[in-house]
């Protein structure tokens, strides 16, 4: 089966040649239930209220330093919503979506070929676990490296009615240090990217160590490297220091938090997370030193503050803002092709198992 991918994307409508690709968001969400990420700001009965409200345009404001304290927000629930938002990139010239959503917060193959029809977009499916503290708990905690690995290249070779993942991932390994189901379900990944030629996207933790550590695993297990994306580079500690490390694994380096510009995540203290001019500054430092065949971006859709709907910058965000950022601060159309189109090709693109 994985003989007929090679040199194909995989999309939820069947395979399709590299060359339909085109403007490509390589870390979305369109169905995803994140509600395991839920946190109560403290036990008052006011911080209970707040988190049980239906997301409004009347409580963005709130929403905005209060990201996680709201279970509704958590969550992309409604299809007609989604179809109309993701409309919005195709509008903007956007082609393909990737959406990362998988094991554990929602993988849905015939939600996600329902949107592909109504949009018209390429939409590229994930596989494999999300972390251990999401919906998967269970089914991590019991299952072994092998079978991990034979469900992720069942998923790839035969899918859901016909419906089969283009990605492997956003495979979660960001309990730190990292837990034994973690580590597993890595190896099992890495293992499964070599049976069946897709690429592996990374959700690392948010120390330093994190991506490096989740790296050497992943070797260590026979992955390739340079078929690896390591998401979430822009809002964690991470130093440039430590991403010119990653990169000379042979990493992609996904910034994929483009539009997030509020955000201030206090698990191991308070980071100092860039904002969009600030991510393309790192961006552009990373090319200076012979990295932009490396670098994705996207906009990881994966609340309702972050629609168009609520508030938020919406999926036609890269087109819309980012591209014309990146062309104002002096990169060229050629490299701001190679990143929004050249690379997700490359990345999406089946090699032989
Ligand atoms: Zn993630």
């Amino acid at each position: 089966m994985s003989k007929k991918l090679t040199g194909k994307i995989q999309t939820v409508l069947g395979p399709i040649e590299g060359e339909e690709l085109g403007l490509t968001l390589p870390h979305e969400h369109l169905l995803l239930d994140l509600s395991v990420r839920f946190k109560l700001t403290d036990q008052s009965m006011t911080s209970r209220i707040m988190a049980q409200k239906k997301v409004s345009l009347e409580m963005a404001g709130w929403l905005r330093f209060h990201l996680f304290e709201n279970v509704d927000n958590l969550m992309l629930d409604d299809e007609e919503m989604t179809i109309k938002e993701a409309a919005l990139f195709k509008n903007a010239g956007g082609n393909s979506i990737v959406d990362v959503t998988n094991w554990g917060i929602g993988q849905d193959p015939r939600g996600l070929a329902r949107i592909a029809r109504a949009t018209g977009l390429n939409i590229i499916m994930g596989t494999g676990y999300y972390t251990i503290d999401s919906g998967c708990t269970a089914e991590l905690k019991a299952r072994s490296e092998d079978e991990i690995f034979e469900e992720i290249v069942r998923d790839v070779n035969e899918g859901t009615d016909g419906i089969r993942p283009g990605i492997i991932g956003e495979i979660g390994a960001d309990s730190w240090p990292l837990a034994a189901e973690e580590v597993k379900s890595l190896r099992a990944s890495a293992r499964a990217q070599r049976a069946t030629g897709a690429s592996i996207n990374i959700h690392p933790g948010r120390l330093e160590e994190s991506p490096l550590e989740i790296l050497k695993i992943l070797a260590k297990s026979g992955a390739d490297l340079s078929r690896v994306v390591m998401s979430h580079q822009d809002r964690t500690a991470y130093s440039f220091e430590s991403m010119v490390e990653q990169a000379k694994t042979g990493c992609y380096l996904e910034f994929d938090c483009f539009g997030m510009e509020g955000y201030y995540p206090r698990r191991y203290g308070v980071f100092d997370v860039p904002n969009d001019a600030g991510r393309v500054n790192y961006i552009i430092r990373l090319i200076d030193k012979g990295y932009p065949e490396q670098i994705l971006i996207s906009t990881d859709m994966a609340m309702k503050t972050k629609l168009v709907t609520y508030g938020g910058p919406g999926y036609a965000h890269i087109p819309d803002n980012v591209i014309p950022l990146m062309s104002a601060k002096g990169m060229s159309e050629d490299v701001i092709n190679t990143i929004t189109r050249e690379n997700p090709k490359r990345m999406l693109t089946f090699v032989s198992a």
